[in-house]
């Protein structure tokens, strides 16, 4: 047996990639029809809550001099890294400044940002048709 595990019950490491689990449950529970909508709204519910707030992303909050930004591990689409005023730069973005491109832009800025938006995409969506009778999971 492998001793993986023992540790890992704290958040960090193995943690920041629960939202993959989720997503394969998600996976699962699409291609598995006995699943019930309620099932497949609460994955995708927690997948797009892991995209925002935990999906281990480049935090990418501009810095001076340095053009493609802050390099910091970010946790979720929507928040920065660990540095104070990069924490809350990207809804403040998009609530206060109102800059929907240029967050859009973060979005897919680099491979793993892309993946988590797609994700992101895909889990709102299987939420949304989760719950519209007649449609797939009707
Ligand atoms: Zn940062």
């Amino acid at each position: 047996m492998a001793t993986s595990g023992a540790r890992s019950s704290r958040l960090g490491g193995l943690g920041q990639w629960w939202g993959v689990i989720a997503a394969a449950l998600l996976i699962a529970a699409w291609m598995n029809r006995a699943a019930g909508p309620v099932v497949v709204a609460t994955l995708s519910g927690m997948l797009l809550t892991w995209c925002f707030f935990q999906a281990p992303v480049t935090c990418g909050a501009p810095v001076r001099g340095r053009e493609d930004g802050c390099r910091n591990n970010a946790t979720g689409l929507l928040m920065g890294c660990h540095i104070r005023q990069h924490r809350w730069q990207k809804l403040k973005m998009l609530i206060l400044r109102r800059q929907v491109r240029e967050f859009c832009g973060g979005l897919f800025s680099d491979g793993k940002a892309t993946l988590v938006t797609l994700a992101a995409l895909g889990s709102f969506l299987s939420g949304l048709v989760a719950f519209i009778p007649g449609m797939a999971l009707g």
